[in-house]
């Protein structure tokens, strides 16, 4: 995709603070951190989101997400890790090719996770027979 910029990254006509690359996945330094040591992965092959990736694709950067948290794990033992992927707009998707975030996580750093809601018994079945249908 010539003006995506995850694209021009991963063929270097933009800088980056890259820690991995093989041949599927890139790994940089997103440049507005929940913390320091927050990372990026993407696939070097444009996808949109996760509707788009190919499957082996897609396995390859969960791969290099795993490889990744555990050298954060080693290199800045954070309290905690979060992994996280935005499909779409609103679910906060800003950057419209693939990635997966690797967080590293402190004490009071103001990362929000979702507020759960409760249901019943009756919804719990029919939003699961829903889900299986497409299995
Ligand atoms: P998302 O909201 O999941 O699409 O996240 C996009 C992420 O890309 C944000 O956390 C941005 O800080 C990050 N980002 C945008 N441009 C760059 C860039 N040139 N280099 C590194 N990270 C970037
Ligand atoms: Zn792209």
């Amino acid at each position: 995709m010539p003006d995506c910029i995850f694209c021009k990254i991963v063929r270097g006509e933009i800088p980056s603070y890259k820690v991995y690359e093989d041949d599927k996945t890139y790994a940089f330094l997103d440049i507005s951190p929940v913390n320091m040591g927050h990372v990026l992965v993407i696939p070097k092959k444009h996808a949109t989101d996760i509707f788009e990736i190919e499957e082996a694709e897609w396995n390859s950067v969960t791969s290099t997400a795993r490889t990744i948290a555990h050298a954060l794990e080693k290199a800045l033992a954070p309290e905690g890790i979060n992994l996280v992927m935005n499909n779409r707009q609103k679910a906060g998707q800003a950057v419209f090719h693939a990635h997966v975030h690797v967080v590293p996580r402190s004490e009071g750093d103001r990362y929000k996770t979702w507020l759960g809601k409760g249901f019943s018994e009756a919804e719990g079945e029919t939003i699961a027979e829903k889900i299986k249908a497409e299995l």
